[in-house]
């Protein structure tokens, strides 16, 4: 059979076997589609159904989670834990606390996860979990109790060699928090079974800004290999959580200036550089709209989502240099792509997971614009994981400072994998199809080695 036709057959499989699942098509399209140089090269992996197995999860958990408001009323959320892949270490991924979360979204980010975690370099395998549960205007005590009754039920089903999750959207410093301390009360073990943990009881430095700042590495790689750098740079970033944040934060250590952030109502545009002490306090404190940045400072401005022009997304129609889609997926869209384009981008490095569609990313790459995939610019985070997980086992602490140098030298190892991957199999500088292909060889030898599992 051949490559395409192969590739075509899989596809297909699992459009029919796990129907309306559109966002976990969209991510094993793109990973697929982007293997055929690897397939061709090696038959082996048709030979040993890679393909057909890699996109089947080992085992997917769903769970009910029941909780008493503050008005004593039962609420329920849908709990999910997908195991997708352990080839080459213990599930590792993180936990999304959102309104949309369903099935097919958890599993797209699990089966990124996969290469993601495997072009690191480090031994962890791939996974992904959340609840449909809605963080927004609860209460501390509400977000607590939600967080117990879903440890509850995850508790069976972690270990430190066996599933470690970790936060993503919705899921910080406070939430880790809750479910650590309810996996003690449950098991009576301290034990590293979840990364992002706070600083006293287990907890990496670093881990906090690693994603913004291992996408900022990773941008500043690929503009090294062009004879360029971030100095100078204007910057456009979406999104205000942990990792647009901790993008901005570097982006300043780079000398580059960022315009823009974003959240689900609005976006802000402040030409003389955002100001990180106020989004901090916003978004890290408060917990409040981006809104209230215009009151502090008086030149920027606010747009809301409402006002934003039809099917486009505002923080692309800023002009830049480089732009860093940090908030959730699909946010960047081809008219949006097209806004960048004309407006002079030459760079766009993805921090949040799949934010750029098919559509737009086919025209970044016609026009020859330099592209930071997600699974390579924003593995910073997972790495760093890792090395929390490493400091745990080893009952070690490191210092900021080791951790950042272990974090850059990591991402440029990423960089360096994704380029020379890319070169070896003759499409050189096209960093997704090198990722993809770098990410996909190792878990997949793995899976042959070890036979029919
Ligand atoms: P946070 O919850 O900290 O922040 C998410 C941000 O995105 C918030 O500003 C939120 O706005 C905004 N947002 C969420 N949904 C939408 C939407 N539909 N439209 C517009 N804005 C939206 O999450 P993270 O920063 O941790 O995650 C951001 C992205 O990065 C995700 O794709 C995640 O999977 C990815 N990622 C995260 C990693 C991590 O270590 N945290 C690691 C690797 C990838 P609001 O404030 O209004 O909620």
């Amino acid at each position: 059979m051949s490559v395409h036709k192969y590739i075509a057959k899989v596809m297909k499989t699992t459009m029919e076997s796990t129907p309306g699942q559109t966002e976990f098509y969209q991510a094993v399209e793109e990973v697929l589609s982007t293997l055929e140089p690897i397939l061709k090269a090696e038959p082996k992996y048709d030979q040993y159904n890679i393909l057909e197995r890699i996109v089947i999860p080992e085992r997917q958990i769903l769970f009910r989670v029941t909780w008493m408001d503050d008005a004593n009323k039962i609420q329920t959320n849908i709990g999910y834990r997908v195991q997708f892949n352990s080839a080459i270490g213990p599930y590792k991924g993180g936990l999304r606390f959102h309104q949309n979360v369903n099935l097919g979204i958890i599993k797209f980010l699990g089966f990124e996860q996969i290469f993601k975690n495997s072009l690191t370099g480090l031994a962890i395998g791939g996974g992904k979990g959340g609840s449909n549960f809605n963080p927004k205007g609860k209460s501390d005590g509400e977000i607590m109790r939600f967080c117990q009754s879903f440890m509850i039920e995850l508790s069976k089903h972690i270990g430190e060699t066996r599933d470690v999750p970790a936060g993503d959207i919705g899921v910080g410093g406070r939430e880790i928090g809750y479910m650590f301390g309810e996996y003690k009360r449950v098991t009576g073990n301290f034990e590293g079974i979840l990364t992002g943990k706070g600083i006293n009881w287990g907890g990496s430095l670093t881990r906090t800004e690693a994603t913004g700042f291992g996408s900022v590495y990773f941008a500043e790689n690929i503009l090294n290999k062009q004879n360029d750098s971030l100095k100078d740079k204007v910057a456009t970033v979406s999104g205000s959580g942990n990792v647009a944040i901790y993008t901005i934060q570097k982006l300043y250590d780079m000398n580059a200036k960022p315009v823009t952030c974003s959240d689900s109502r609005g976006m802000i545009y402040d030409k003389n550089g955002i100001n990180l002490d106020t989004l901090k306090l916003i978004k890290e404190i408060q917990r409040s709209s981006l809104e209230e940045y215009i009151l502090i400072h008086k030149d920027a401005t606010y747009l809301p989502i409402h006002k934003y022009p039809q099917g486009a997304n505002a923080v692309w129609a800023v002009p830049c240099d480089i732009a860093f889609p940090s908030a959730t997926q699909n946010e960047l869209n081809l008219k949006d792509m097209k806004n960048l384009y004309k407006n002079g981008c030459k760079l766009v490095c993805e921090g949040a997971n799949m934010p750029t569609t098919p559509e737009a990313i086919e025209f970044m790459l016609e026009k020859k614009m330099l592209f930071g995939p997600a699974k390579a610019a924003n593995a910073g985070g997972v790495a760093t994981s890792q090395l929390e997980m490493s400091q745990n086992a080893s009952m070690q602490k490191w210092s900021f400072a080791e951790v950042d140098g272990k974090l850059r030298k990591i991402m440029k190892s990423i960089f360096d994998l994704s380029y020379e991957t890319s070169k070896e199999f003759e499409h050189e500088g096209n960093l997704m199809i090198g990722a993809n292909i770098a990410g996909f060889k190792k878990v997949a030898d793995s899976m042959i080695d070890q036979g029919a599992v």
